[in-house]
């Protein structure tokens, strides 16, 4: 199903997912209850259960409880080069 994107005069902008037969213009706002109006633009189409929606659902989960970090990231050991021709490269 796709969703469309609604403006509300107060509020701004939400998504809303209706079938393309059935769009409406104007939504009560989930907020405010104030009419919405749809904003003209290309829809997306998205599966539930697709990758695309999984990826939305996860950074939308990321932006209210990012993931916690119990240590900092490993340490790298500098990048050593095996190709015979970098050396020679001139050294920095
Ligand atoms: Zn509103």
């Amino acid at each position: 199903m796709p969703s469309y994107e609604f403006t509300c005069p107060t509020c701004g902008g939400f998504d809303r997912r209706h079938p393309m037969a059935e769009v409406p213009e104007s939504v009560p706002c989930p907020r405010c209850r104030r009419q919405a109006r749809r904003r003209i633009s290309g829809g997306v189409l998205l599966r539930s259960g697709s990758a695309g929606t999984r990826l939305l659902d996860a950074t939308a989960r990321t932006a209210a409880e990012p993931s916690l970090v119990a240590a900092p990231p490993p340490r790298r050991s500098p990048r050593v080069t095996r190709n015979p021709l970098h050396r020679k490269l001139p050294r920095s």
